[in-house]
């Protein structure tokens, strides 16, 4: 590649197969609805993070686990020929993990996640550290049980690594995982979670009392930029036909983090990275949407 070094990403995350159904309306509690498809996606937020990162220029190591079933292949051939190194991924006895997904005609989606071989990365295996420790990012969420997801961060802090966390699903953080947290990255809901502030702009002064950055995405409004020492910058989408959002703040995280790795300003590093989501956005599919670097790029000449 010409240009900038290539940025190192570690993701300790998620690994799972989105088994998606294509529904007009998404069915209400007790209903049942007629589907127009069914495809089966290897997706999963870690995964999903290390795949858009890898295509947006990144050089991308994924720790975490898969299971030994039928998907698993497929799973680890996904990220493998998107150029993630998969030496970090175990296999575990057992299923991998499963995402249950809806997706509607406004490309909206409920989602329920099963982790399956996800539950078993308590902590970190032999070469993990070493593999966080040569990143200038380690990505997190959280899909990994909180331990392994600590015991990543801790690895991180301790080699000057930056940490981003993207705080989903939603739930309530240990303070220690918030201490060791440089970057969060909450989508809005997940930022009212945090805070009990549904204001966008109120949450994230409220977030930078628990850690020293905070961008929170906006959907199609956008993300919102915070930090301690700055004022608040907000940051335009890039307006498309949305066709399926599965994966949108994935891609912007795993582009976001590129992008800051080389050098450039948050805000700025967050126009590009809602180029890749919004081309994500475009497309059906998770990972299998994310746009590589040449594509964004063409969205800003
Ligand atoms: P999540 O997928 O985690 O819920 P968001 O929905 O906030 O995250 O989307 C993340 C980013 O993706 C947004 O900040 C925006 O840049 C981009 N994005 C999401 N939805 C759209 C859309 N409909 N059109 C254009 N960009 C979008």
């Amino acid at each position: 590649m010409t240009g900038p070094r290539a940025t190192a990403v570690a993701v300790l995350g998620s690994t799972n197969m989105d088994l998606v159904a294509f529904v007009a309306t998404a069915p209400r509690r007790g209903e049942t609805v007629a589907g127009r498809e069914f495809r089966t996606l290897p997706g999963g937020k870690g995964a999903n993070q290390a795949v858009a990162a890898a295509r947006a220029g990144g050089r991308v190591a994924m720790i975490g686990a898969v299971g030994d079933d039928p998907f698993a292949p497929r799973l680890r051939a996904a990220l493998a020929d998107a150029g993630v190194d998969t030496t970090g991924l175990r296999t575990v006895p057992g299923a991998s993990g499963t995402a249950h997904i809806v997706v509607d005609d406004e490309g909206g989606n409920s989602i329920v996640v099963v982790p399956g071989a996800n539950s078993t990365v308590t902590g970190l295996a032999t070469g993990d550290e070493e593999r966080i420790a040569a990143a200038d990012a380690l990505l997190t969420q959280l899909e990994l049980p909180v331990e392994g997801v600590l015991a990543g961060v801790r690895a991180a802090r301790a080699h000057g690594v930056r940490t981003v966390l993207t705080p989903a699903p939603a739930q309530p953080l240990p303070p220690e995982l918030l201490a060791l947290t440089d970057l969060l990255v909450p989508n809005e809901h997940e930022a009212a979670v945090l805070t009990g502030v549904a204001e966008p702009l109120a949450a994230a002064r409220a977030l930078l009392a628990l850690v020293p950055e905070v961008v929170i995405t906006l959907g199609a409004a956008g993300s919102l930029y915070a930090a301690r020492d700055a004022e608040p910058v907000s940051v335009p989408a890039v307006p498309v036909r949305a066709v399926d959002s599965t994966a949108a703040g994935d891609t912007f995280v795993g582009a976001l983090a590129v992008a800051v790795g080389e050098g450039r300003p948050v805000p700025r590093a967050m126009a590009w990275a809602a180029g890749a989501a919004a081309l994500a956005v475009s497309r059906p599919g998770a990972s299998a949407s994310m746009p590589n670097r040449a594509e964004i790029d063409t969205l800003f000449r």
